[in-house]
């Protein structure tokens, strides 16, 4: 099973992804995580990212395609896998679609989680990250044990810092201007489907379940 998330930065879209992981059994690639791999290794493709990514704009396609499109050749995307921010722009959607059309597959779903605005910036300014096992959590609406430490690595956890709010509404316009777009691209492949992601994370988890089956 091949899926793909789409929403604003902070719609939940990485809580879901894990989750779907979990169940299916299928990796969970995340190119924002990869982006943070890289600049905690200070690799040059981190240095490059970072400066993208701390002014809140999208890292350009030359340097984000090829690392999503390398990924799928690993044997443990065999049976598919859950792409959590990527595509973000059309152009990494065309490239995408052309790369799966040359090893004769397709995506099967674009699972749209779909948050207004206005709970997006208190989500993002509550999100607590860690960056040594990915995990994500919410001050507030999912809380650690213990607080600022990891529940599932006993990391400490930060708050990114792309997440403050200057940086969150340059997001959301990015977001609203060139992600926002591949709602109607992948409603014309018929293949979007819309989950209410102002729901309790399990309810929201319920409904997709409900959509690509037990
Ligand atoms: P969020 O989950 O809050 O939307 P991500 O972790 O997905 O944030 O992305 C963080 C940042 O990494 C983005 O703001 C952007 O700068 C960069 N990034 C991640 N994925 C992509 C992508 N597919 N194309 C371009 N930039 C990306
Ligand atoms: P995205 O990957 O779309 O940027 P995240 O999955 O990182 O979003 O979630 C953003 C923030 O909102 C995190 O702090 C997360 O713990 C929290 N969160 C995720 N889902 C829900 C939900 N259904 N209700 C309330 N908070 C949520
Ligand atoms: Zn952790």
């Amino acid at each position: 099973m091949k899926i793909i998330m789409l929403g604003a930065p902070g719609a939940g879209k990485g809580t879901q992804a894990k989750k779907i992981a979990d169940k299916y059994h299928i990796p969970h690639i995340s190119t924002g995580d990869i982006f943070r791999a890289n600049i905690k290794n200070e690799t040059e493709l981190g240095k490059k990212a970072k400066t993208y990514m701390d002014q809140g704009l999208l890292v350009p396609d030359e340097l984000t395609v090829n690392l999503v499109i390398d990924r799928f050749k690993n044997p443990d995307c065999a049976d598919g896998y859950v792409l959590d921010g990527f595509p973000r722009t059309i152009p990494q959607a065309e490239s995408l679609d052309a790369a799966l059309a040359e090893l004769g597959e397709k995506i099967d779903y674009a699972i749209n989680v779909d948050v207004p605005d206005d709970n997006i910036i208190n989500r993002m300014s509550g999100r607590r990250a860690c960056l040594s096992c990915g995990a994500t959590y919410h001050i507030v609406h999912i809380p650690t044990k213990e607080e600022g430490i990891c529940d599932r690595c006993g990391h400490e956890l930060i708050l990114r810092d792309d997440d403050k709010p200057e940086t969150v509404n340059k997001r959301l316009s990015v977001y609203h201007e060139q992600t926002q777009p591949l709602i109607n691209y992948y409603t014309a492949k018929k293949i979007l489907v819309d989950v209410d992601g102002t729901k309790d994370m399990a309810d929201v988890f319920d409904a997709i379940v409900k959509i690509l089956g037990a």
